[in-house]
C-alpha cells in the first residue's frame, strides 16, 4: 500500500529531522537561561517559573531557576551569582528592584541581556523588554467589578452609601502604585461624593500598602479597622488588591463574626486554586485572571529574539517608565472572575481541572 509506505516515510523523516535539529546544539553552545522570581509563598509565582522553564527548555536552552522567599539579599546574590557563572540571558521578578540594580549593571557590563519579568526594573538601564499584565488595567477592572456590582451610580442617585476599605500592595513593587490608580481613577468620585464610605479614613496609597504582599499583614490590618471602625456598622466592601490579602481578610471577618448574612464583597488578585474555591464557596467575589502561561510565553519569546539578535513583539513603549529609560513592553490583558465566568475562564480555559477546585 503505496499512501501507507509514504506515511511511514514522512514519519521517519519528520522523526530524523526532529532529532538532527536536537542536536546541532551542541551541550557546550547550549545557552543557559538564569531566573529569578520572588517567593514560593504565593502560588502564582511557583506557575510562572515552572512555565517558563518548560517553556524555554522545550526551545532547547537550558534554565536555571531561584526562589528568593521575599529575601532581598538572598535576591541579590542569586542575581550576583548568575553574573558570576556567565548565564546567557536573565529574567527577574523582583522582589525590590531598589536593590538589584548594581548587580544588574555588572550583568549589563558582562554582556548579559535582562528581561523584567511581571514587575518592572526600576532605575537601571540594563533592561531590554518587560513581561507584563496591564496593571493599571488591573486595578481598572477591580475598580470597575466594585462599581458595577454594587451599583454605585444607583445608590449615588437613591442617596445610599456603602462602607470599604483598602488593601494595597507593597510600596517597593511598582505594580503595586499601578494598580492602585487604576482602582482610584474609578472610585475616587464615590469616595468624594459620600457613595462609598471608608471609615477608618484610609485610602491614600501610603495608608494602605501592605509590605511584601504580606497575608499576615492584610489580616491584622482588617483586625484592626474591624475592631477600631466597625463595632456598630458591617464592611459591605474590601477592596483587596491580591489573593494571599483575600485570604487574610476572610480570616479577619470570620474572627469578628461575620457571617453568609452580611459577608462583604472581597477582591483579589491572580485567581490561586485558594481563591477560587472561595470564589466558589462564596467567601471571596472575584479575582483577576492573569494567564502565567502566556506571561510565560512572552518572556519566552523575549529571551528567544535578544538572544538570536531579532526584535520581539512589543505593545507598549510609553507607560513604564523606570525612572532611567522607557521599557519596551509587552502588556497581557487580566480578566475578572467570578462565580459566574469562573468555569469558562479557568477550567474550560485548561488552567485549572475541575478536581482541583474541589
Ligand atoms: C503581581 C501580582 C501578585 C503580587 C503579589 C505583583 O507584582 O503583579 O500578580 O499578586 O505581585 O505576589
Amino acid at each position: 500500500n503505496r499512501k501507507l509506505v509514504s506515511t511511514a516515510l514522512a514519519a521517519a523523516m519528520v522523526c530524523s529531522m526532529g532529532a538532527a535539529s536536537a542536536t546541532t546544539v551542541s551541550a557546550e553552545e547550549q545557552k543557559t537561561v538564569g531566573i529569578l522570581m520572588p517567593t514560593q509563598s504565593s502560588e502564582r509565582w511557583i506557575n510562572d517559573g515552572a512555565n517558563m522553564k518548560k517553556q524555554l527548555e522545550e526551545k532547547g536552552y537550558k534554565v536555571e531557576l531561584q526562589y528568593a522567599e521575599d529575601d532581598t539579599a538572598m535576591q541579590v546574590s542569586q542575581l550576583e551569582n548568575y553574573v558570576g557563572k556567565g548565564v546567557d540571558c536573565l529574567v527577574i521578578a523582583a522582589i525590590d528592584s531598589g536593590v538589584l540594580v548594581n548587580a544588574e549593571a555588572q550583568a549589563k557590563e558582562a554582556g548579559i541581556p535582562i528581561i523584567a519579568y511581571d514587575r518592572l526594573l526600576m532605575d537601571t538601564d540594563a533592561v531590554s523588554y518587560y513581561a507584563t499584565f496591564d496593571n493599571k488595567g488591573v486595578g481598572t477592572v477591580i475598580g470597575n467589578y466594585i462599581k458595577d456590582t454594587k451599583d454605585l451610580d444607583a445608590a449615588r442617585e437613591a442617596g445610599e452609601s456603602y462602607t470599604i476599605e483598602f488593601f494595597m500592595g507593597s510600596p517597593d513593587d511598582n505594580n503595586a502604585l499601578f494598580l492602585y490608580n487604576g482602582i482610584m481613577e474609578v472610585l475616587q468620585e464615590y469616595l468624594d461624593d459620600g457613595t462609598l464610605v471608608c471609615k477608618s479614613g484610609r485610602t491614600s496609597f501610603e495608608d494602605t500598602c501592605i509590605l511584601r504582599w504580606s497575608q499576615e499583614t492584610a489580616q491584622a490590618n482588617c483586625e484592626n479597622i474591624l475592631t477600631a471602625n466597625y463595632a456598630d456598622e458591617d464592611l459591605d466592601i474590601a477592596c483587596s488588591a491580591f489573593d494571599g490579602f483575600a485570604y487574610g481578610i476572610k480570616a479577619a471577618l470570620l474572627g469578628a463574626g461575620y457571617t453568609e448574612e452580611n459577608w462583604p464583597l472581597i477582591t483579589g488578585q491572580d485567581a490561586e486554586v485558594m481563591a477560587t474555591k472561595n470564589i466558589i464557596d462564596g467567601t471571596q467575589t472575584m479575582s483577576i485572571y492573569k494567564d502565567t502561561r502566556l506571561l510565560a510565553e512572552k518572556a519566552v519569546t523575549m529571551v528567544d529574539a535578544v538572544l538570536k539578535g531579532e526584535e520581539p513583539e512589543i505593545n507598549d513603549t510609553e507607560q513604564y517608565d523606570n525612572g532611567k529609560m522607557v521599557v519596551p513592553t509587552y502588556m497581557c490583558t487580566p480578566v475578572a472572575v467570578d462565580q459566574s465566568n469562573y468555569k469558562e475562564i479557568l477550567i474550560d480555559g485548561g488552567y485549572y481541572t475541575e478536581d482541583q477546585l474541589k
